[in-house]
């Protein structure tokens, strides 16, 4: 007999937040609004999947210390593992945001009786991508909602849901695991060495769902190339990776597949670009003196690698647009068309938001070492040695003032600012440049 995955007793590192959900559900206790807040890739999907699973679950138990889990077994918890319950209803956004047509089509179905469940369960994931008119419409629906109705918000902070929202949920908080929790974890569940289970951590940027997702794909051999290949590399591999999801998107044979194929990219790793992120950072931090030309020229070729690589990506979808157009009004056409473009820009941002974080963690290692704490601490544990010599030269004011500059860059391109500006700008103030 087949049973599933989606439960709490197979969630990993957050048994807090299965505790208090498992804890509620026994007590009957069930809000109509929760909030699962935490960073990304801390469980909270796996989290709202296992919840929806023990509500709609034929047969709960007790077990392994839990008041309650779903049994993983029965037909409602298969589906829900198979994402085809069709009481459980997943809203993700269309492109970048959660649009208003998608919130108003979650309104008539919230407006049902369940089909087969106990309940209706709607998770949108995440629900920080709703935009204002969209967010105003859910607040309607959650305040008109019959009481059959559960709503599972995932944002990365309470701050970005609106407060009329927010004072209606019951918030759930996704604590991020620290690197050597995540190791461990890595270590014992795929079997890993500590060595590999340390690049995993890594390149996964401490988060745990990443380094998940890399323990199950063939790790990246690590170079230790020089500056002077590192950064043609990194930008080579851009191209590589484009490559990569154009052959994954040559398989789709239809417009649904195709919206359900570029969403990929956001969500999954290719790991030899994580790993050659990591190697440029590492070169960008180690090097003694770069030409003074430096930061602008990468900052523009950088750019337009992503360009480049989001075209070709597009250009994948084309052969199946032509043929659907026989088919399909051509408004349809053009919405998904738009649809896609925007997921695969989401990529393009992505790529800078994840250089900036690597930065980051490269630095917030440094730091843990200028200040004494222990190696185990750090994130970036297969590079111990590099973090050590940057520790030796870099001080704690002045790694403390880098910090500041790469959450300052980090808030600009969210502010939209223009990007190969942020780039250069952030380069030409950390890189050593030749007098
Ligand atoms: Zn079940």
């Amino acid at each position: 007999m087949s049973t599933s995955k989606v439960c709490f007793r197979n969630l990993l590192l957050q048994d807090t937040v299965a505790r208090q959900l498992s804890h509620s559900f026994s007590r009957g206790r069930i809000a109509q609004t929760y909030l699962f807040a935490g960073s990304e890739s801390t469980g909270r999907l796996p989290s709202a999947k296992a919840f929806a699973a023990l509500l709609q679950c034929a047969e709960p138990l007790a077990v392994d210390g839990l008041a309650a889990d779903a049994c993983g077994a029965c037909e409602s918890c298969l589906r829900i593992a198979a994402d085809s319950h069709p009481d459980v209803t997943i809203v993700r956004p269309d492109g970048y945001e959660i649009r208003i047509d998608q919130v108003r089509a979650l309104q008539d179905a919230a407006a049902l009786k369940p089909g087969t469940g106990r309940w209706l369960i709607f998770i949108l994931d995440p629900a920080d991508r709703l935009n204002q008119s969209s967010a105003n419409s859910l607040l309607k629906i959650l305040e008109e909602a019959p009481s059959h109705v559960v709503f599972i918000l995932i944002a990365r902070e309470t701050g970005a849901i609106l407060p009329t929202v927010l004072s209606r949920s019951e918030i759930v908080r996704f604590a991020s695991p620290a690197p050597s929790e995540i190791r461990s974890t890595l270590a014992e569940k795929y079997s890993l060495s500590a060595e590999n289970a340390a690049i995993c951590c890594s390149l996964g940027e401490g988060r745990l769902g990443h380094a998940l997702l890399l323990a199950e794909s063939s790790l990246p051999e690590i170079s230790n190339s020089g500056l002077k290949y590192s950064h043609t590399d990194y930008l080579n591999t851009i191209e590589t990776t484009s490559r990569h999801w154009q052959e994954v998107f040559a398989v789709a044979s239809s417009l649904e597949e195709a919206m359900r194929l570029a969403a990929l990219p956001c969500r999954e790793f290719y790991a030899p670009l994580l790993a050659s992120r990591k190697e440029f950072c590492r070169s960008l931090l180690m090097s003694v003196a770069l030409p003074v030309s430096f930061p602008i020229i990468f900052a523009d070729m950088l750019i337009d690698r992503l360009d480049s690589a989001v075209r070709a990506m597009q250009k994948s979808f084309e052969p199946l647009f032509a043929e659907a157009k026989k088919a399909y009004p051509a408004a349809v056409i053009k919405d998904l068309d738009g649809a896609i473009s925007s997921m695969l820009n989401a990529w393009s941002g992505q790529q800078l938001e994840e250089l900036l974080l690597c930065l980051l963690n490269w630095y917030s290692d440094t730091l843990k070492i200028a200040c004494g704490a222990d190696e185990t601490l750090l994130l970036n544990l297969d590079r111990k040695e590099d973090i050590i010599t940057l520790a030796a030269v870099d001080d704690i004011t002045l790694l403390r003032a880098r910090i500041e500059l790469v959450e300052k860059s980090a808030g600009l391109l969210r502010r939209h600012v223009q990007p190969a500006l942020v780039i250069e700008n952030l380069i030409t103030q950390i890189g050593g440049l030749e007098p």
